[in-house]
């Protein structure tokens, strides 16, 4: 899309109930799951009423993205029931929800899982549950269909993101050079999921430098390699390069099995691990329940939300890291913890475009675009016909400052009138148009991205959040 994020942000809401091109009929769509009404009364410190009732229970877990829904399937498993997990969207799932239509489920943000290597046990063993890894198998209908990508360079489209085409013998060159050296660093077993099982502190130095400037240093000046490890950052960190450790941009090649079948993935992306999570714990789950206040007791901790106060043993904090000094009394500022603002738009398309060059596939990207492309829902359907479908379009924006990051949270989400037509090049615009965000996940992974990947508290404190 050649679209700027502020102008999306810009766009009128005449643009969002009835985006239109001239010739154009009028595209319906609006701005969906705006939370942050409720959650600014956090970051401006508003008063909450005192809370009228108390309910006793051993454990409370805070937020309902994918954490806090494993954590609670995993107490449940054990056979733990006495708990209750607090979210504050009426829908649980955080990053991982989902919408669905006429047509199909979609994702809200985010839709695969790469394939668990070995080490990833917990994640395994979550999905054995959930019949997506059978006897060590995995299920062959979550696994990405063929064709998985294609990108769109030089006015026609090629298969795979890695750009193929036009490519000189020094960036075929430079490619390979760079294949060889994430297979050093994977061999050596430092770079794992869970992260933590492999770090040593023989890499570190590659934290403190860039990976821009880490390639930069190696001798890989080719536009197309560049280009390719950029988009790998903002798709992956929500940074560019140059604001990515060199650490972490390895880690994303090095991490991966060089062979994956994968990636996993569902129409309605990692909704469908929420929702069969939430067929397991549902009952323990309370939405619209937006958690205010979290205080030490001699027995553990009160945690505040609506008029309740939940008196408890044990706090499972799932929710954002940011949060956490907005929620806990005396909880270390985060000083340095980085966010990126991401938009999801969901289009509805009354029928698939035409395109020219490699076939369509799940995951569609554009060179040198400021967005990260889209994934088609219904890409993984089983149906013999198929002539509609949902797109789920995102673009991580990085911003430039801290300052300017501030602004763009003061900066108000109503949409306001637009001035220019929304222009997709390859494609014809959508019939329905559903935009969600700005959101501030993940942490971005810049320069001493293992200290910060780590939640700060103060040795001196008591941490009122316990490991269970
Ligand atoms: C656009 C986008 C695409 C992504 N794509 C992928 C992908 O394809 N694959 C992948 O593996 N990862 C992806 N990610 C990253 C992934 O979504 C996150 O790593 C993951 O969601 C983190 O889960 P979480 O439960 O920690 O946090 P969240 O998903 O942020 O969930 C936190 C929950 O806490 C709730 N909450 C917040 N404050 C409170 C409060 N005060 N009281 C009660 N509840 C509260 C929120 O409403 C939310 O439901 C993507 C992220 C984004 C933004």
């Amino acid at each position: 899309m050649k679209l700027g994020r502020r102008k999306f942000l810009g766009l009128g809401s005449a643009a969002l109930v009835g985006l239109s091109l001239k010739s154009e009929r009028k595209i319906a769509g609006s701005f969906v799951n705006d939370s942050f009404q409720i959650g600014h009364l956090l970051r401006d410190r508003a008063s909450f009423p005192a809370a009228k009732r108390v309910e006793k229970v051993p454990v409370v877990i805070v937020g309902g993205g994918i954490a806090g829904l494993s954590a609670a399937w995993r107490l449940r498993k054990r056979g733990f029931t006495d708990f209750v997990l607090l979210e504050m969207n009426t829908q649980p799932g955080g990053n991982a929800r989902w919408g669905e239509n006429e047509i199909t489920a979609y994702p809200w943000a985010a839709h695969y899982v790469p394939v668990p290597g070995p080490k990833a046990v917990y994640v395994r063993e979550l999905f054995e549950d959930l019949g997506v890894l059978k006897n060590g198998q995995w299920e062959e209908r979550y696994l990405a269909f063929s064709p998985q990508e294609r990108l769109f360079l030089y006015g026609r489209w090629q298969e795979g993101i890695e750009p193929a085409v036009g490519l000189t013998p020094k960036d075929r060159d430079q490619f390979r050079r760079l294949e060889n050296l994430f297979s050093e660093f994977r061999k050596t077993g430092s770079f794992t999921v869970p992260l933590e099982l492999g770090l040593s502190s023989k890499f570190q130095d590659l934290d403190r430098i860039s990976f821009s400037e880490w390639l930069r240093q190696q001798g890989f000046d080719s536009r197309l390699l560049n280009w390719y490890m950029n988009y790998a950052c903002r798709d992956d960190y929500g940074a560019l390069a140059s604001d990515t450790s060199a650490w972490a941009g390895i880690h994303y090649f090095s991490s991966r099995e060089p062979e994956e079948k994968g990636p996993l993935t569902w129409p309605e992306g990692n909704g469908w691990i929420t929702r069969r999570l939430l067929e397991r714990i549902g009952a323990n789950v309370r939405t619209s329940q937006m958690v205010h206040r979290i205080t030490q007791t001699r027995r553990g901790a009160s945690v505040f939300a609506g008029d309740t106060e939940f008196q408890s043993e044990f706090v499972i904090f799932a929710a954002p890291t940011f949060l956490a000094p907005y929620l806990l009394e005396k909880f270390p500022r985060l000083h340095d913890f980085v966010y990126s603002p991401w938009l999801t738009a969901n289009l509805t398309l009354d029928r698939y475009p035409e395109s020219r060059g490699a076939e369509p596939s799940w995951d569609t990207v554009f060179l040198d675009s400021p967005t990260l492309g889209y994934v088609d829902a219904m890409h993984q359907s089983l149906r013999t016909y198929i002539d509609r479908t949902v797109w789920t379009c995102t673009r991580a924006k990085p911003p430039a400052s801290p300052r300017k990051r501030l602004g763009l949270l003061e900066r108000s989400h109503s949409p306001r009138p637009r001035t220019r037509p929304l222009r997709h090049p390859p494609v014809r615009l959508p019939h329905r148009h559903h935009a969600h965000g700005p959101r501030h996940d993940p942490p971005r992974c810049r320069l001493d991205f293992l200290r910060r990947a780590s939640p700060p508290h103060s040795s001196e404190q008591p941490n009122p959040l316990r490991q269970l």
